[in-house]
């Protein structure tokens, strides 16, 4: 099996547990293949390199992450002007504060998000 055929099998397993919103199993397949899906995706990311970067959850490695923000409104725009982006980050995925780390977005990944 190729770096990228398991790449692939294993994000394949991922996205079903993320679409049955099955979190403790999420969790558990992370613990277990967590290091070997991130060894592969910096593998993948190095073959094929990108400009773009990425901030994961430190817990269950989704990048679906948001960070405490403050805006306000701007009568000359007509819209939400945001001013200051703090350093709290909250997983959308698993639902808990976390820390984050960087990492390359594959192009695979980059072509998902751009559908
Ligand atoms: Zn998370």
């Amino acid at each position: 099996m190729t770096t990228n055929t398991r790449l692939i099998e294993l994000e394949d397993r991922l996205r079903k547990l993320d679409d049955a919103c099955d979190y403790p199993a999420k969790e558990r397949f992370l613990q277990w293949y967590g290091p070997e899906l991130r060894d592969l995706r910096d593998t993948d990311a190095t073959e094929n390199p990108t400009q773009y970067k990425t901030f994961c959850c430190t817990h269950c490695g989704s990048t679906n992450v948001g960070r405490d923000a403050f805006a306000h409104w701007n009568p000359i725009l007509g819209d939400d002007e945001l001013l200051t982006v703090y350093d709290d980050t909250t997983c959308l995925d698993c639902d808990r504060e976390c820390s984050t780390y960087e990492r390359t977005l594959s192009v695979r990944e980059l072509e998902a998000l751009q559908k």
